[in-house]
């Protein structure tokens, strides 16, 4: 094995058991070849042997957190997720692209959910889609959106002379559709902004219980891939012996939940769909001294985002969507929703939000 190979493999494996660190230094000085591959495939045994299954971080980024409108602040909306090396966006408002490029998610993103076809929320795709294209892409990319919105977002992919060099397929998706993943899939649910309109979650597979380290030692169980085999729900033979893994585990546990509503009226659909959710990101554009508006143009005003967070029993909530008048200043907003429910921030470009499990193991 080559020590380019050994490097990749090492890369492969530690991605694979990597337990929320971020990074592997690979030092080469002049150190002989061989020296290098003893060490190198040192490391790739010890990281093959980790014992329990991998760690996996959600990563939100939000790229646009403005209403209708940029401000010098904020961009109209985008969302990025990264999830184990997957990376999709929740919209695309125009000069998503820039806001990528400055906030590091990178292009590899496989997937645009769009939650309607207001322009501040699917502009973007249009340029995002041209630049991949100038990079090499080849990958196919997939563009979901509420019913109805198949020609428009034809009509977005197609817009401009050059055509998209690598093939786009738009899908439109109803209310408890589902879109499955490794690990997890993302649910469409109807929400209420007088136009058809979704909100998406992300719903985690359940992940294994918790294992009962002191027990398996007494048990004579070696660390290593025995622990692993039994924590995903495998039976060990030990001396002869049998050990079933429910002696060693405990039941297994929720995965995460992120919910994003786009934009909406607060309601009961929105409600149900983020009980118990890891991160609501709920849109908030008006203060409550706008509440008629609110409810003229279809929006939330912070104070009714909160009601839904703290109805919905929700870990923690951010508020985007937000309108210009509040763009440099919106700490208004934030007290109207802290007085409801305390754990919600006003989400700014750039923010990166890291979702881990409740109980910080994995
Ligand atoms: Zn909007
Ligand atoms: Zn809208």
């Amino acid at each position: 094995m080559g020590v380019p190979e050994l490097i990749y493999r090492i890369l492969c494996v530690y991605k694979q058991g990597d337990k929320g660190s971020t990074g592997i230094t690979i030092v080469f000085t002049t150190r002989s070849k061989n020296d290098i591959l003893v060490r190198a495939e040192n490391l790739l045994r010890s990281l093959s042997q980790r014992t329990f299954p991998r760690f996996v971080m959600i990563r939100v980024t939000f790229l646009g957190t403005s209403a209708s409108q940029p401000t010098l602040r904020r961009n109209v909306s985008a969302i990025a997720i990264q999830r184990n090396g997957d990376s999709f966006l929740f919209d695309c408002g125009e000069g998503t692209q820039r806001q990528m490029m400055r906030y590091g998610t990178g292009f590899g993103c496989d997937g645009i959910y769009v939650t309607h076809l207001h322009a501040d929320h699917c502009l973007g795709i249009s340029g995002l889609l041209r630049t991949m294209g100038l990079q090499g892409r080849t990958a196919a990319m997939n563009i979901y959106g509420p019913e109805k919105s198949q020609m428009i977002l034809d009509q977005i992919v197609e817009l401009g002379v050059g055509r998209v060099p690598f093939p786009v397929f738009v899908h439109e998706l109803k209310s408890g559709d589902r879109v499955d993943h490794d690990g997890y899939h993302i649910e469409a649910f109807s929400v209420e902004h007088g136009l058809p309109a979704l909100g998406y979650a992300l719903l985690e597979e359940e992940r294994p219980g918790r294992f009962d380290v002191a027990l398996a030692h007494k048990m004579g169980i070696p660390e290593g891939p025995l622990f692993s085999a039994l924590h995903s729900g495998n039976p060990v033979e030990i001396d002869g012996r049998w050990i079933r893994p429910e002696e060693i585990v405990g039941p297994a546990r929720p995965g995460r939940k992120l919910v994003y509503t786009g934009d909406t009226r607060p309601n009961e659909v929105v409600k149900t769909m983020a009980k118990g959710a890891s991160l609501l990101i709920h849109e908030a554009t008006f203060a409550e001294e706008e509440k008629t508006r609110a409810k003229e143009t279809r929006h939330s005003t912070a104070r009714e985002a909160a009601i839904v967070a703290r109805d919905a029993g929700v870990s923690e909530l951010l508020l985007t969507h937000i309108s210009s008048r509040y763009s440099d200043n919106p700490s208004g907003l934030l007290n109207e929703a802290q007085s409801i429910f305390p754990k919600v921030a006003v989400a700014r470009d750039g923010q990166v939000f890291e979702i881990s499990h409740e109980d910080n193991e994995q």
